[in-house]
């Protein structure tokens, strides 16, 4: 049963779709279906907000392990996690049954659901949100365990993210805006049949979904400095299969690098803006059916 719901939008503080979404429905109410349920709405980073930057200090977003929680870090995002997660979590004995945390990305992914675990609860999830939403991404997120996440949705006892792009970071875009808010939607109208009864694994058609594996690094040079951009034939085609051969990245001095593993893999988070400074070119996934 899901007797305590938390959406959090504003994590990133240029994230906008999250934080209207919050804002909207905390000035308009959220839509009457949903009264049985009870949801929280809260805005994470208002200080990121008011900068328009990501985070001030530290990636919020990295601040929910066991170890950050508990020590001794004066950074503005280490302070407001502890803060956060008194009021959603406590992480490990939560008060809220479920958090939903609501992001952006530059990449093309479209209306991502990111689900840290592949068991039976995720699955309904997962395909239910699929039949609402077919042009919906699943990303499977659990090469470790739920917990040992830093993401803040770990908090609840139950915890996804809704990641949604393209979008410039700062920059709102209807589109981009109108897809948060159905996978939002779908993901209540979720809550509100299961704690009806009325989620059958086995009445929900099986639907793909992408299990994330490694991030690739941009080329560099013998100083650190990058060599290459990614190429114009894998930009903007997150999900789509990139097989072995195919270009990946473009040098400055006009030669092409291919895939050169012997499988294709699925890549997404393509040129994100936030992990440039981090040399993270995009992530890879397999493919496989939940
Ligand atoms: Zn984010």
């Amino acid at each position: 049963m899901f007797n305590s719901i938390a959406l959090v939008g504003g994590t990133h503080g240029n994230e906008t779709s999250g934080i209207q979404l919050i804002r909207n429905w905390q000035q308009f109410g959220l839509p009457s279906r949903f009264n049985e349920l009870d949801v929280s709405l809260s805005i994470a980073n208002e200080a990121a907000i008011a900068a328009n930057v990501r985070f001030v200090d530290e990636d919020l977003n990295r601040q929910f392990t066991f170890e950050r929680l508990s020590n001794n870090n004066s950074a503005k995002e280490a302070e407001l996690a502890k803060a956060l997660n008194q009021q959603l979590g406590p992480k490990g004995d939560s008060n809220t049954d479920f958090v939903i945390d609501i992001h952006n990305t530059t990449s093309e992914m479209g209306a991502t659901l990111i689900i840290l675990e592949a068991d039976e609860f995720h699955i309904q999830l997962a395909r239910y949100v699929k039949q609402q939403m077919p042009e919906a991404n699943i990303l499977v997120e659990d090469e470790k365990p739920y917990l040992e996440h830093g993401y803040l949705c770990t908090t609840g006892k139950k915890g996804v993210m809704i990641e949604v792009g393209g979008q410039p970071q700062g920059v709102l875009r209807e589109d981009v805006y109108l897809l948060t808010q159905t996978m939002a939607e779908a993901i209540l109208d979720f809550c509100a049949a299961y704690n009806k009864g009325q989620i059958n694994t086995d009445a929900l058609p099986a639907c793909e979904a992408f299990r994330l594996g490694d991030n690739v690094s941009f080329p560099l040079d013998a100083n650190g400095k990058r060599t290459a951009m990614i190429h114009h034939s894998l930009q903007d085609n997150d999900f789509k299969p990139l097989i072995p051969g195919a270009p990946v990245f473009r040098t400055f001095d006009g030669k092409d690098i291919v895939w050169e593993n012997e499988t294709e893999t699925y890549p997404h988070f393509i040129n994100e803006a936030a992990y440039f400074k981090l040399d993270v070119a995009f992530a890879t996934a397999e493919r496989i059916m939940l």
